[in-house]
Order: C-alpha cells, then structure tokens, then sequence
C-alpha cells in the first residue's frame, strides 16, 4: 500500500524516533509498504518519520544507481533500530533531495565514513564502518530518525535561498508527483 509522504511543517519530522520490538504490530507489513512508498516516489531512501511515524525504521534502495555505482545492484535493505556511532574521514559536498522537500535539492556536507550499528529484517544485529555513497544516504536517512532534515546542514543564505519553497509548504503548496501530507 502506497502511503503518504510526509512534508515540511508536520512535527513528527522533527521528532526523535524510538526504538522498536520485533514484535512491533504488522511491522512486516509496514516495511512492505515503505518500500512501494518509496519505489513510487523515485526515492533512494524513506524513513519511518516520513510516513508519520516516530519510530527508527528506514528504507534504502541503491538499485537505481547502479549504472553510475555498480556495487549497488540489487542494494535494496531495511534498517531497524538504526544508530550512528562515529563519522570519519573526509567532508564531501554532494547534492541531495528529499521526499519530505519537494522541489529543493542543496549541496550538503557530509563524511564519507560512518559507524553504523542496526538490525535487519530478521533483527539480526550489525555493526559496520560504511563508506562513499551508501554512507552518505544513511547520514541522510539516520538524520530523519533524530529529527534532523537536510537544510539544517546547509548555509544560512542557501536555507534564506530557498525559504520561499519551505513557507509555501507550511502552507500546503507541495509541488509532487506523489501523494504528501502536509500541514494544512
Ligand atoms: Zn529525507
């Protein structure tokens, strides 16, 4: 089931999300529908907040970028209880989007090496250093469970830039080709 994204202005994304249990209800069902959501988006990534829910699950299909990243192919995983440990390494400037932003897309600084620890689909635990693009959409993705958006990263005169977009979504305007929810 396709469920709606998530915009600007609604403050579950601003929430810290919470950890879950495996017996957390229809969860199997939940990640099922993260990923259509997601899939029907165009989206690389979507977490839990993003579907309006304060909970620390996200999403992320790399499959889409596997003609530019070959290692990619078939990346398509679910990340429960999701945590960053450590960032590492050097600072890289890369644009990103995000389905909670319609209609902006900023350069954002992020480290090329993270610390990860989560569990997967059978609430296996990891514990991995991650490296170059994946780390770079899990920094993006990890953020929404802390409550963080992309834009927190970004200058003050590129957040003014683009302040016109982000008070018409306070205001309902979204500008998609997929279902949102926003505030009004
Ligand atoms: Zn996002």
């Amino acid at each position: 089931m396709i469920l709606p994204i998530y915009v600007y202005g609604q403050p579950v994304l601003r929430k810290i999300a919470e950890d879950i249990k495996p017996d957390y209800p229809q969860l199997n069902e939940l990640i099922d529908n993260m990923f259509e959501t997601m899939d029907r988006a165009d989206g690389a990534g979507l977490a839990a907040p993003q579907i309006g829910l304060p909970i620390r699950v996200v999403v992320v299909d790399l499959d889409l970028l596997s003609d530019e990243f070959p290692e990619y192919k078939d990346f398509r995983k679910v990340y429960i209880n999701a945590h960053v440990l450590e960032f590492e390494g050097e600072e890289e400037s890369m644009e990103e989007g995000c389905l909670s932003l319609p209609g902006i897309h900023e350069a954002v600084k992020r480290k090329n090496k993270i610390h990860v620890t989560y569990l997967d689909r059978d609430f296996i635990e990891h514990d991995e250093w991650v490296e170059g693009y994946l780390a770079r959409v899990m920094q993006h993705e990890f953020d929404h469970l802390e409550g963080k958006l992309y834009i927190d990263h970004i200058s003050p005169l590129r957040k003014q830039m683009v302040k016109g977009k982000l008070n018409a979504m306070l205001k309902g305007k979204a500008h998609c080709t997929y279902r949102v929810k926003t505030i009004k």
